[in-house]
């Protein structure tokens, strides 16, 4: 995905998240965060946007893990979890929206077809090959994600609006909260665990 789209995705997954599973108000200063997170994982490539800004991490990593490696795993996921969270003490990191940005990106760039190895080091890649970088969809998925922000801002502040919006309102979050419910638990306990820090 392109820069643009996962900035827009990672703001629409943190609204989501403040709204749809911690039913509070969105914080700009967690959108800002979470949409600068989102560009994180491509710190692995001298080109992209974080990446022309410290060639001097972009470059050794791209030539020791390749573009799309180590940093878009689950283990990184995991490791950068595990350090924010002992370390978060001494500085006051804002763990949710990093965490929420970064794995935003991963997600998104497991929709295009070059796919993310989620298991490295085992090399394999998972794509679910929805769209094609940059193609017509991403340039759809890119303005349904301003969208959704609009939809949770739109419950987060109370105002249902014209009255034929209603039952789509209704309909939306009864969707929403099927997707959620298979993994609420869990999503849950990190969520507010990850906001307690
Ligand atoms: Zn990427």
């Amino acid at each position: 995905m392109m820069a643009r789209t996962h900035i827009a995705f990672a703001s629409l997954m943190m609204v989501a998240c403040s709204v749809g599973i911690l039913q509070r108000m969105p914080q700009l200063h967690e959108v800002a965060i979470a949409g600068a997170a989102g560009l994180l994982p491509d710190l692995d490539h001298p080109k992209s946007t974080f990446g022309r800004i410290v060639p001097y991490i972009s470059t050794p990593l791209a030539a020791i893990f390749g573009h799309r490696g180590f940093t878009h795993s689950i283990l990184m996921v995991v490791a950068m979890v595990y350090l924010l969270l002992t370390y978060h003490h001494n500085h006051n990191w804002p763990v949710l929206p990093l965490v929420v940005g970064y794995l935003s990106h991963i997600i998104g760039d497991m929709l295009t077809p070059s796919g993310v190895p989620l298991l490295w080091p085992v090399r394999q890649k998972f794509s679910l090959n929805l769209f094609k970088a940059d193609g017509p969809m991403e340039q759809l998925i890119y303005r349904l994600c301003w969208v959704g922000i609009g939809y949770f801002l739109w419950v987060a502040f109370e105002r249902p609006g014209e009255i034929w919006l209603q039952p789509l309102q209704a309909h939306l979050e009864t969707q929403l909260w099927q997707l959620f419910a298979h993994s609420k638990v869990f999503v849950v306990q990190w969520v507010e665990r990850l906001a307690a820090t």
